[in-house]
């Protein structure tokens, strides 16, 4: 019988990263001033990301390369397997083959870490003694906080505040590793005083968040900003994924038919997915790509193709992104690194291409799919991922009925460990399913600025 986890060894790594921007058959749409209504240069950026990542930002060359340094923190936990899902295909009684590749094996329990500590390395070469950012859940978060660690940065975490009373376990993680985790909105910042004074008893939002970590970043000297998806540099950070899929694949003799990724800034799946789809733009493959998203939060499947915000205070530069508008607040689902009202604008420019699908559910329907998954395979993953892993269920049974034995790829992007709270809700009966409202959305979407 065929291996069930192919692993590759770790002088089979990708030593680069791929950028997808050198095979776009269209340029990306620039990313514009909100003042001036145009295209932003570097210095614009540079009180807030170190020079390298700007420039890799903007590069056009296909392949950057992964410092030795970077490659040898992703040594302690990449390449990471790729697993056959056999259990589960037999339970789904499919022919289908169904593959994952399994990022919740890194320290911090997702693939963050691909991106943070590229990012902090760069940071620490340009001599960045402190880095900010924002975390919903604590993911990113604890992430940062890691590669901080591994760097000796200073790491401040804007914790949005409701997630920092409610969850404290990846709070706990992140002060092991040294960080420092405050309550947003916080009267550490302007931002924070003047949300605190309007709404005292303010939960906080991941909007709130990144204005208050940007905030201090763009005050400092010393002090840089980082941002855990999303951005173009980030997106082509996570490619290790895909590429050590690539190689996987090659050995296990297979090449996926469909490639399937849960979409919340768009980091696991571009990282997972970027790859084939530079085989499908220059080889002509035929592969299946599709993004998956939630109900509540139906960025690509409802929203609108337009230039907007990155944040609810409308400081960031204006990116072109199917957005539900940047004042967009998505319902309260357990899946907290899906609700964001924008998505990256790689992931959104291949969408409006026509190169990748996008597709929406319910959060019970996600949970069915994780349960169903946890009972065959054993692994308990996020809610995040659950909405891959749905998608992935409903080809299966597609694949049972028209009995096409379809090769089925998904990035598993993190583990649920910290997340069990929601899979009790769901095994009492007492997880919601969100309407999503039109009549929000299009409160929202009203306020997009007058560009694009
Ligand atoms: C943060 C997170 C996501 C969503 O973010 P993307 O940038 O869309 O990948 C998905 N899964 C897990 C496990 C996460 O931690």
């Amino acid at each position: 019988m065929a291996d069930t986890k192919i692993n590759l060894s770790e002088k089979d790594m990708p030593k680069q990263w791929y950028n997808i921007q050198a095979d776009l058959p269209k340029p990306l749409p620039p990313v514009l001033h909100p003042g001036t209504g145009q295209p932003i240069g570097p210095q614009d950026l540079a009180p807030l990301f170190p020079m390298e990542l700007i420039k890799q930002e903007v590069s056009q060359d296909r392949w950057i390369d992964i410092p030795e340094e970077v490659q040898d923190i992703y040594r302690i936990w990449r390449p990471s397997p790729l697993v056959r899902a056999r259990r589960w295909e037999k339970i789904l009684d499919t022919p289908a083959k169904i593959y994952y590749k399994w990022e919740g094996v890194s320290p911090a329990g997702s693939h963050k870490p691909n991106t943070a500590i590229a990012q902090v390395y760069f940071n620490k070469m340009e001599g960045v003694k402190r880095i900010t950012t924002e975390t919903g859940a604590g993911q990113w978060g604890s992430a940062l906080a890691f590669a901080c660690r591994l760097f000796d940065v200073e790491a401040k975490v804007y914790m949005v505040k409701i997630s920092y009373e409610q969850k404290p376990y990846r709070r706990i993680m992140m002060e092991t590793w040294g960080a420092t985790c405050i309550p947003s909105p916080s009267t550490q910042t302007e931002a924070g005083r003047k949300i605190l004074s309007l709404h005292p008893d303010s939960p906080g939002s991941l909007g709130i968040a990144i204005s208050e970590a940007v905030e201090e970043a763009a005050k400092r000297d010393d002090t840089k900003y980082s941002l855990g998806s999303v951005l173009n540099h980030v997106m082509m950070h996570q490619t290790v994924i895909g590429l050590e899929s690539l190689k996987q694949f090659e050995i296990a003799g297979e090449y996926p038919d469909v490639v399937i990724g849960c979409a919340g800034g768009g980091s696991n799946f571009a990282g997972f997915s970027f790859p084939f789809v530079r085989d499908k733009i220059v080889d002509k493959k035929k592969t299946r790509i599709i993004a998956v998203e939630p109900t509540a939060c139906p960025t690509m499947t409802k929203g609108l193709y337009r230039y907007d915000f990155g944040d609810t205070a409308c400081t960031t530069p204006l990116l072109k992104m199917f957005t539900l508008g940047h004042d967009f607040i998505p319902a309260p689902i357990h899946s907290g690194g899906l609700r964001y009202h924008g998505m990256a604008p790689t992931v959104c420019h291949l969408y409006d291409l026509g190169l990748i699908e996008a597709k929406a559910y319910h959060q019970n329907a996600v949970f069915e799919a994780l349960v169903s998954f946890a009972q065959a395979e054993g692994h308990l993953m996020a809610p995040e991922t659950s909405h891959a892993i749905r998608a992935v269920m409903d080809e299966a049974l597609e694949c049972k009925k028209t009995g096409e034995a379809k090769v089925i790829a998904f990035n598993a992007s993190g583990h649920g460990h910290f997340d069990l709270a929601s899979y009790q809700k769901y095994l009492h009966n007492e997880l919601e399913d969100y309407e999503f409202s039109e009549e929000e959305m299009n409160k929202s979407l009203a306020n997009l600025p007058k560009i694009g």
